[in-house]
């Protein structure tokens, strides 16, 4: 090896001096030989630098004595001997090797013709100390030598930082164990993330699991997704913020929910394009779950310490109830919080009272009961009836909340609970609390929230007592100030007594103006003492005795004042439990007056029972139907003694067709009060003989209740008149008829002097003969009709359809051509129907229209109106005829319809007239079905009304 120089080493005068050889040569023609060396040289230069340089300690062995012959470089560099440290030791090879069993392997391995190719060895050093090399060696030949050739690649720092790297990977998989920490790398383009193990861990899903941002989203809690790929859209791939959020997953091999914790960092290209993320996901949901029950536990402490607060300084019970709830919603946390009072009533309702939170119409819909139906088997109705807390740990999942989950929905809550509110025992309210968490209520909280109701109930019970005692001071006050006012304004004498000792305690004003006496005549005296009530109270003993009856009444106890004027009073005592020994109070009142009427009375009655017992009238007093009292006359009348009249039923009097009609006037009466009542009935005396007789009826009071007062009087002999008086008027009358129609037709002749030529003073007077019998006729027929009306034999209604307004109008144009002499306008009222079909006898009906008419005209000035109106009504036709006239004094209208009747203002205006026409006329309404009256003003005019039923006339 000594042959291969160093070019390096080659001075510039060598060169020179081979430049000058190699130019001779060239011009000696030694050109072959030189061509030859230059090559061998070439190659032994090339060979000598590539020694030289490598970066690979090389150390060249001499075979057959083991000596190092050469080492270049890198071999002093790593080893620290230099070449000439090397090359005079014999040894060294024996110092370098770290293990000579390497060496001497490695020794033999070359011996049977083998390469080492990269083998790791240790080799120490100068410093002794040791590196890692890779050692590769060869056998080969140099200058006709066999040589060991090896090299050795420095790989300590390598190897050094792989350990690094090696320890390090390891204890980053034991802290990703111990954090419970997986990493991953997410390669934004391809959606797809690599991780660690632990990830896998944590997300419980295995190999095949689909690792793309899908697969990662699926993993989230599927009411969180829509967040967390907002978040990771916008936040990290948009703004390029790192990616940090507490998020919940289902862990996919469990299903449990689980709080993680990811982190993530951003890489991006040199455009600012997000490549990559890579980071770390964290367990962390002991961590939260604890945070979660802490800061529960925390908000539920604060609510307490508020609530309590809020139960000291609170003075009304609604807006404490409202604060709870206030404060259960803001400090709490929670999404709804409201009080339902318990009514103990029919449907067993829990009223909403309070609430606060979000849902004010959840409440207001949730219509809880405490009833054992379908909306009473809810948290609420359960807890009432149990009086213990009811808890729904998930709304959607629990079939007795079916009711309200569609609002519970609505409203975000998830979990409920209902505590009790008691009263000494008596629940009487529960409150409700509503979260968006699903098994939001553990048994730690519930603790919490129990006391915390405790403390209301017993806040309100406070309250409400409070209110009570408020209450009860007030209306004792109250009534004390009324028992002073009702004591100081009584209009009766008051003395309260010590029910003890008889002492008088208290009298009041009243009683020293009734009596005249001083206060000291009663102060502190005792009962018996004072002189006044001897007969009432007269010593101790009977004293003692008043005190034991309790109460006590005394009538009309004569008394004097101190004026000495005699009064009488009425004494009342009376015990009553107040301070301890109980007082009594004597009311003594004035009966002075009370006492002397009572006096008259009983002599007015004595002169009255004698006056009605004397008189003809037969007196009847009738109570509920039952015959009270009866006079004399009565047993006249009925014949029967009046012990057997007495005490009777009034009805077993009176002749069957008149019952219903007495008994009905007899309900009437007493129904409208005092209205009197006047009638004819046919009493059955005791031989079943009937007597006509008239009553005449009025309410009084009788023995505190309204009773009949009834006059009868006996018209038996007046009928029997009456009669022969009908049937003379009848057979008169007809007699009458013939002779004044014959009177009609010959004066008629005369007077159209058919007979002969009359003189204007003979026509004259032949007029007033017609006239006079045209009177008379009339006056007949109006009898004939009386009498027809009266017997019922010839009165016959013979009802046809017709236009009633067209009759009216008929009557009205006749009545025109008969009043002559007069400026009389008749007029239908404007809003009457200008026809009007109807059922009506139209004969008997003209001849109402036409005498009510002809009264107006006869009973008007000379000029004057008449006003004819006409009203359809639900069941009726009501006319009216209205005049301005004479009017009808108040004291006759009462005998209008009577026949032969006739007011006594008309006399100087009509003397033609018989009391008949209105009589007839409503005869003829009546038999119609109809009512008849009239309103009238005497001077100022008359309205005369019938009516006309719609049923009788269909
Ligand atoms: P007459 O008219 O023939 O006297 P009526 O029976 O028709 O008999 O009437 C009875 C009485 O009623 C009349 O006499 C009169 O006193 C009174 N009367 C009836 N209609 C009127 C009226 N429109 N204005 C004033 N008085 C009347």
């Amino acid at each position: 090896m000594t042959n291969i120089k160093n070019p390096l080493k080659n001075s510039p005068e060598e060169e020179n001096k081979k430049l000058r050889i190699e130019n001779s040569l060239l011009n000696s023609g030694y050109f072959q030989l030189k061509e030859t060396t230059e090559k061998l040289r070439e190659s032994e230069e090339k060979f000598l630098k590539a020694f030289e340089i490598s970066p690979y300690a090389i150390v060249i062995t001499r075979v057959k004595d083991k000596k190092i012959i050469n080492v270049n470089q890198a071999f002093t560099l790593i080893s620290g001997f230099t070449k000439e440290e090397v090359l005079k030791n014999p040894n060294i090879s024996l110092k370098i090797w770290g293990n000579l069993k390497d060496r001497k392997k490695v020794l033999s391995s070359l011996k049977n013709g083998l390469k080492i190719i990269n083998q790791e060895y240790q080799f120490k050093i100068k410093n002794g100390k040791y590196v890692t090399g890779l050692f590769s060696a060869r056998i080969i030949y140099i200058n006709k030598e066999l040589c060991i050739i090896s090299s050795i690649s420095d790989i300590t720092e390598r190897k050094e930082l792989e350990k690094i790297i090696l320890e390090k990977q390891e204890m980053f998989e034991k802290a990703e164990k111990i954090a419970i920490s997986g990493s991953y790398v997410l390669d934004v383009k391809q959606k797809t993330w690599t991780r660690s193990k632990e990830l896998d861990k944590i997300f419980g899903i295995d190999n095949n699991y689909e690792r793309s941002i899908s697969g990662w989203s699926k993993l989230v809690m599927p009411e969180d997704r829509k967040m967390m790929n907002d978040y990771f859209v916008s936040e990290v791939l948009k703004k390029h913020h790192s990616f940090n959020k507490e998020y919940r997953i289902i862990r996919k091999n469990d299903k449990a929910m689980r709080w993680v914790h990811g982190v993530g960092q951003l890489e991006l290209n040199n455009r600012r394009q997000v490549i990559k993320m890579f980071g770390t996901i964290q367990d962390v949901t002991e961590r939260k779950e604890f945070e979660l029950k802490l800061d529960q536990k925390n908000r539920a402490l604060k609510m307490i310490s508020e609530s309590n607060q809020s139960l000291i300084h609170a003075s009304d019970e609604q807006k404490l109830l409202n604060k709870i709830c206030q404060i259960i919603v803001k400090v709490g946390g929670y999404r709804l919080a409201w009080v339902g009072l318990v009514e103990y009533d029919k449907t067993k309702t829990i009223r909403p009272v309070a609430q606060a939170g979000y849902g004010s119409n959840y409440v207001k819909l949730a219509k809880l009961t405490w009833a054992n139906t379908k909306r009473g088997r809810g948290p609420g109705g359960v807890a009432v009836r149990t009086g213990k807390p009811s808890l729904v740990k998930d709304i959607l999942n629990n079939p007795s909340m079916i009711p309200w989950q569609k609002n519970a929905i609505k409203y975000g809550y998830k979990s409920t609970v209902f505590l009790p509110l008691f009263n000494n025992k008596q629940i009487f309210g529960v409150l409700g609390i509503y979260s968006s968490e699903i098994n939001a209520f553990d048994s730690e909280e519930l603790k919490i929230l129990n006391e915390f109701t405790g403390d209301l109930s017993f806040g309100i019970k406070a309250l409400r007592e409070r209110a009570e005692n408020i209450k009860a001071q007030k209306a004792l006050i109250a009534s004390e100030n009324r028992y002073r006012n009702l004591f100081e304004t009584a209009r009766d004498g008051l003395i309260v007594l010590d029910s003890k000792t008889g002492k008088i305690r208290e009298i009041n004003y009243y009683l020293i103006e009734l009596l005249g006496y001083g206060p000291d005549k009663f102060l502190q005296k005792k009962l018996w003492e004072i002189n006044l009530f001897k007969s009432i109270v007269s010593s101790k003993k009977s004293f003692e005795i008043l005190k034991n009856q309790k109460y006590k009444r005394f009538e009309n106890v004569p008394l004097h004042t101190a004026l000495g004027k005699l009064i009488y009073v009425e004494f009342i005592s009376n015990i009553y439990p107040a301070d301890k020994s109980g007082l009594i109070q004597c009311n003594i009142r004035d009966v002075t007056e009370r006492h002397y009427l009572e006096e008259q009375i009983a002599q007015s009655e004595k002169k009255y029972s004698n006056l009605v017992e004397n008189i003809n009238d037969a007196v009847i007093l009738i109570q509920d139907g039952i015959i009270k009292y009866a006079n004399s006359a009565v047993r006249a009348i009925i014949d029967t003694p009046l012990s057997d009249i007495i005490g009777k039923p009034m009805i077993n009097f009176i002749s069957p067709e008149y019952q219903k009609l007495v008994a009905e006037n007899y309900k009437q009466q007493l129904k409208e009060g005092n209205i009197k009542n006047r009638y004819e009935l046919i009493i059955i005396n005791k031989l079943g003989e009937k007597i006509p007789v008239e009553t005449n009826n009025s309410v009084i009071m009788f023995e505190g209740r309204p009773a009949n007062l009834s006059i009868l009087r006996d018209i038996s002999q007046a009928k029997k008149l009456d009669n022969i008086k009908s049937e003379f008027i009848s057979i008169a009358s007809h007699q009458l008829r013939s002779p004044l129609t014959g009177i009609k037709w010959f004066s008629q002749l005369l007077i159209n002097q058919k007979i002969g030529h009359l003189s204007e003073k003979q026509v004259d007077f032949i007029t007033q003969i017609y006239n006079s019998n045209e009177r008379m006729i009339r006056l007949v027929n109006d009898l004939l009709d009386v009498s027809h009306l009266e017997t019922g034999d010839k009165f016959k209604i013979d009802k046809k359809s017709g236009d009633i307004v067209a009759l009216i109008n008929n009557v009205i144009k006749d009545q025109k051509m008969d009043s002559p002499g007069k400026k009389i306008t008749i007029k239908i009222n404007k809003n009457c129907p200008s026809k009007l079909i109807l059922r009506f006898d139209k004969d008997k009906i003209y001849q109402v229209f036409s005498n009510i008419i002809n009264n107006s005209i006869k009973y008007s000035g000379k000029s004057s109106k008449i006003i004819i109106g006409l009203k359809c009504l639900a069941n009726e036709t009501l006319f009216s005829v209205k005049d301005f006239g004479l009017g009808i004094p108040d004291n006759q209208k009462e005998r209008i319809f009577q026949k032969f009747f006739r007011a006594d203002n008309i006399a100087s205006v009509s003397t033609n007239g018989t009391g008949l026409g209105l009589y007839i006329v409503k005869g003829i309404i009546e038999t119609h079905g109809g009512k008849i009256w009239f309103e009238s003003k005497e001077n100022e005019g008359t309205t005369f009304y019938f009516s006309l039923p719609l049923k009788n006339n269909k």
